[in-house]
């Protein structure tokens, strides 16, 4: 059937089931939602069910919008608004959208203009017409997400063409007679960085990550070359599982050699990837080295991006449907499950993921409506790889931070702009709140505090004692006084030419760029300091060197090379790491249900893919193989 006869049947369809004196102007896919046009809103929003139950009758997502004749004039609506929430959840700000009808609002606390089972926001739709959207003004600014929300409306004419198409597309007619599935790996598999698959059936081609490897200068590409690969514009969605530049740091590239499709991943991570992408960019700039798109490449990407939340089954090609899971590794990051053919067959890419709880999320989920095939990391796959508990290194953290303090030094910490960094900014916070340490400054420099903004913007992403801390005790951790970013030069001159016993949070975490570098250098030779890694140091790295004892350290500076001297004291916190260790990998699998059929190893050096894969089939019966890159395996 052809896509426009497919609309008109899903509008009569429709027209059927609304009550009487409902005028359905149009309907229209946008993405992988249908949109209803109408000039009555009220009497959907009168009848939450209604569209729950076209949502399950036509078995696609549905939105209701108001046909233009019927919205109240913007600066009416706003009075209307404010007067239909409570007070206290004060609202700083709106965003009128006419071409889709939507206004979105910008609150303290969302929760109470969306109300009991959004009855309120029902409310706000009686009396102004426009479909009210809520966001939460973000607590701590965001450079980034302000920036993002920004684009978002500027381009909204833009945006809303390829949700056309993207709709169309998805809604396309199935052709093929033949059932089968593949899975082809791109990267990422005995190896870590460049992580990317391609999922494929006679009907569609869904790419599954699309990482760079930022430790190799060879081998920094996924193949995207292949013949199934290319040409990129067959490819039907580009679905992500976090915003870490191994999973995501080439996905600019495809737009920039064709690719014309969307992306789906989750709110934190699209903001993520943007900040990480454009950092990204900086940096590879001022180290003189060129990486292969632009920013204009960036925000192409950006345009393309739907944003999905955790358990929700959405349609991303004709005949498969993606559900995003909590994968507990850092903020937004999914395992994504895919329900391929009407039932025939389901796969469980799980990208990186840590089953056991954290101070930030919960632990990741393996519980799924059917599963025949998983796919899992394995960075600690080998049998030795296993970490000591968060307990221990929480205390071993406190205990060196306790004994730096007493003798008048600075604790450097080198980490991740992304995911240790907010973890162990808990653990501090919560030991000086509870007067374990002494209440001194936390620096937070490089973009370790625009990635804190991100994780604050979106507690919904939080565990369960994060969230009640921010929302019923009102105090978000994020937010305690003993946080200071570096956000200037002057200051950060000042931390280091008039030093005080401090604890200091920098980027880059292996210590190959970033501001760590300037408080190495200048607090390296006295031995009362101490440098702390809660990270994984790779091979060739500075932090590898140190770890390793090197005593003299050279260093190119702008006056030329320059030897550190390094009698700081130096410790190793395990126990930080947002990967499942040995036993969660296993009990992960062991636990899931229901049971897989067969599970495939990647993202992780050789030995720890086929070790884990090989454990995993004696102890569990399972078959398994360690995933080689350039290989297809057929599943159906
Ligand atoms: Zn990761
Ligand atoms: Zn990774």
């Amino acid at each position: 059937m052809a896509i426009e006869d497919v609309l008109s049947d899903l509008k009569k369809k429709i027209e059927e089931k609304v009550p009487d004196g409902t005028t359905i102007t149009s309907v229209e896919f946008e993405g992988p939602q249908l949109v209803v046009y109408t000039e009555n809103p009220k009497n959907f929003a009168d009848n939450g069910h209604i569209v729950r139950n076209l949502a399950k009758t036509l078995r696609t997502r549905i939105v209701v919008r108001p046909d233009p004749k019927v919205l109240v004039p913007p600066e009416d609506a706003i009075e209307k608004i404010k007067d239909t929430v409570p007070k206290d959840s004060i609202l700083t700000n709106f965003h009128f959208d006419p071409d889709v009808g939507e206004v979105v609002i910008e609150a303290e606390k969302p929760g109470l203009v969306i109300g009991k089972h959004g009855e309120t926001l029902r409310d706000i739709t009686k009396k102004i017409g426009w479909t009210p959207k809520v966001v939460r003004t973000p607590p701590i600014k965001s450079r980034t997400v302000n920036n993002i929300r920004e684009f978002m409306r500027t381009n909204h004419k833009d945006r809303k063409e390829i949700l056309k198409t993207v709709g169309r597309n998805i809604h396309r007619e199935c052709t093929s007679k033949d059932k089968w599935v593949r899975v082809t790996s791109l990267g990422g598999c005995k190896e870590v960085g460049r992580s990317c698959f391609l999922l494929s059936t006679p009907e569609s081609k869904v790419m599954i990550d699309c990482g760079v490897n930022v430790g190799s200068d060879d081998n920094m590409t996924p193949y995207l070359y292949l013949p199934e690969v290319q040409p990129l514009n067959q490819i039907d969605a580009v679905v992500l599982t976090h915003a870490h530049l191994d999973h995501q740091g080439l996905v600019p590239l495809l737009y920039k050699y064709g690719y014309e499709g969307p992306i789906y991943c989750t709110s934190p991570t699209r903001d993520m990837m943007v900040l990480l992408q454009l950092d990204y960019i900086d940096v590879a700039a001022k180290d003189g080295k060129r990486i292969p798109y632009e920013s204009s490449n960036v925000r192409d990407g950006l345009k393309h991006t739907i944003a999905l939340g955790f358990e929700e089954v959405t349609d991303i090609a004709p005949d498969i449907k993606l559900t995003f899971h909590n994968a507990g590794h850092i903020i937004g990051s999914a395992i994504s499950h895919f329900h391929i053919g009407d039932g025939l067959h389901n796969v469980v890419i799980t990208g990186d993921y840590k089953y056991g709880p954290t101070r930030l999320f919960d632990p990741a989920v393996n519980k799924f409506p059917r599963v025949e095939t998983v796919i899992t990391e394995s960075t600690y796959g080998a049998s030795s790889a296993i970490q000591p508990s968060l307990k221990e290194a929480e205390k071993n953290l406190q205990q060196i931070v306790k004994r730096t303090i007493a003798n008048n030094g600075i604790v450097l910490i080198p980490a991740f702009a992304v995911g240790r960094s907010q973890e162990v900014m808990i653990v501090l916070e919560d030991a000086i709140r509870k007067g374990i340490i002494d209440d001194i400054p936390v620096y937070l420099d490089g973009m370790i505090w625009e990635a804190t903004a991100i994780h604050a913007t979106y507690p919904e992403y939080l565990n369960n004692n994060l969230r009640k801390l921010i929302f019923q005790k009102g105090q978000n951790p994020f937010l305690a006084e003993c946080f200071k970013p570096v956000d200037s030069h002057d200051l950060r001159k000042k931390i280091i030419n008039d030093p005080h016993p401090c604890v200091i949070l920098a980027t880059s975490g292996m210590m190959n760029a970033g501001p760590v570098m300037e408080y190495f250098k200048a607090f390296a030779p006295d031995p009362n300091n101490t440098l702390v890694f809660v990270g994984y140091q790779a091979d060739g790295t500075l932090g590898r060197r140190i770890q390793k004892g090197w005593k003299e350290i050279p260093l190119s500076s702008k006056n030329g090379a320059e030897v550190v001297q390094m009698n700081m004291d130096v410790q190793v916190v395990d126990g930080f790491s947002g990967h499942s260790d040995r036993k969660q990998l296993m009990d992960f699998i062991k636990k899931m249900k229901p049971q897989p059929e067969r599970v495939f190893t990647e993202h992780g050096d050789e030995r720890s893919c086929i070790d884990l894969a090989s454990s995993l089939h004696k102890k569990y019966r399972l078959e398994t193989r360690a995933l080689t890159n350039l290989e297809t395996v057929r599943l159906v």
